[in-house]
């Protein structure tokens, strides 16, 4: 038995919106991670075997081959590729699902046709502070990821017998890549519960693992040595490691989308490291992750510094201007904010 975490009132008039809907659209945030396409498809296959022919997924960019393989993923539509088709959908949806993000800023520029959409709106996500634009907010953040909390929210309205052996791949992917493979964020026993579940569903979970984990390309293996050997810089006395990388350097390696995935967790295998980041030139702005180990509030260092946000242990956020600015901003961050003083500061936030 799962404990009952989401308030019913809330189940009830979800479910009451994905009885009497036609259209459906479901968006999740900017540069999607396991999670959030994981989340997103496995509630399109729930919709789906519910009998909901007009069901689709709209991202706002494109996200990493090695989450292709999940069902469904070949028809989620990319706004950047389409992005009139996709105000379209938008537009036209009777329900609008708002999966793994917590505000409208999160899904560029995707945010003020949703904003703007008469839909019902329903948020499912597991991030602090949620805003205030959708008709339900499910939102816990204790919850380790959206796709746990989807998993939730279909068993409460009474449908587990609903998600089929795709739907609960998708899932069991989602679960495993926000919690680095259940390494951190992942003491819930029901956690284990639930993953039980999915594989009576037939997953292979081990098989999931190599897909997400075991696909990478050679020049990814050369650019992650570099990236240790070259440019990672540990700073022992704020038990500290950041590791940037240009354009330039990028380029050099072939970088494609999702290349970088995992860097930032490298460095807190050093003894001693609590606070990890990885700073990357993007097209358009800086693209700055996050990660922490025990007590440190990242997401608290992410919004000072760089207006974003995310977990305690797991944050992220974006600068728009040079890389060597982003890199003083973090250098001069953690003068005042490290984790050798972070609870005198917290203590006032
Ligand atoms: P990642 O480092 O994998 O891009 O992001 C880690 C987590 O930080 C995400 O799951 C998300 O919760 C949060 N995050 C990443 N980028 C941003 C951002 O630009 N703004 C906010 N508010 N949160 C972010
Ligand atoms: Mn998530």
């Amino acid at each position: 038995m799962i404990t009952k975490i989401i308030q019913e009132e809330k189940i009830q008039k979800a479910k009451k919106y994905i009885e009497r809907g036609d259209t459906f659209v479901i968006v999740t945030h900017m540069t999607p991670d396991g999670d959030a396409i994981g989340s997103s498809l496995g509630l399109f296959h729930f919709l789906s075997v519910y009998g909901k022919d007009n069901v689709s997924v709209v991202v706002p960019n494109d996200f990493p081959k090695f989450y292709k393989w999940m069902s469904g993923a070949k028809d989620v539509v990319i706004y950047e590729k389409y992005p009139d088709f996709s105000e379209q959908l938008i537009r036209e949806a009777d329900v609008i699902f708002c999966l793994d993000f917590n505000e409208p800023k999160r899904i560029g520029k995707l945010a003020s046709f949703v904003v703007a959409s008469d839909a019902k709106k329903v948020m499912i996500d597991h991030h602090l502070n949620p805003s205030e634009f959708c008709d339900v907010v499910i939102s816990y953040s204790e919850m380790s990821s959206t796709s746990e909390m989807l998993f939730r929210f279909i068993c409460r309205m009474g449908m587990f017998d609903l998600i089929n052996k795709e739907g609960a791949e998708c899932l069991y992917a989602g679960m495993m890549t926000d919690t680095g493979s259940f390494t951190y964020n992942s003491n819930k026993a029901e956690i284990y519960t639930i993953i039980g579940e999915l594989i009576k569903k037939g997953i292979d979970k081990d098989e999931i693992y190599r897909r997400v984990s075991q696909v990478y390309s050679e020049n990814r293996l050369r650019m992650m040595g570099y990236a240790l050997y070259e440019k990672m810089k540990v700073n022992s006395e704020h038990h500290t490691a950041l590791i940037s990388l240009s354009l330039d350097e990028l380029n050099h390696f072939h970088y494609v989308t999702g290349d970088t995935e995992g860097f930032v967790n490298m460095p807190l295998s050093i003894e001693g490291v609590t606070f990890s980041v990885f700073i990357r030139q993007d097209t358009d702005c800086v693209k700055i992750s996050l990660r922490s180990v025990g007590d440190f509030p990242c997401n608290l260092f992410a919004n000072r510094y760089f207006g974003g946000g995310g977990h305690k242990n797991a944050s992220g956020g974006e600068y728009y201007g040079p890389l060597e600015e982003a890199v003083s901003i973090f250098e001069r961050g953690l003068m005042e904010f490290n984790p050798n003083n972070f609870e005198e500061i917290t203590k006032h936030e």
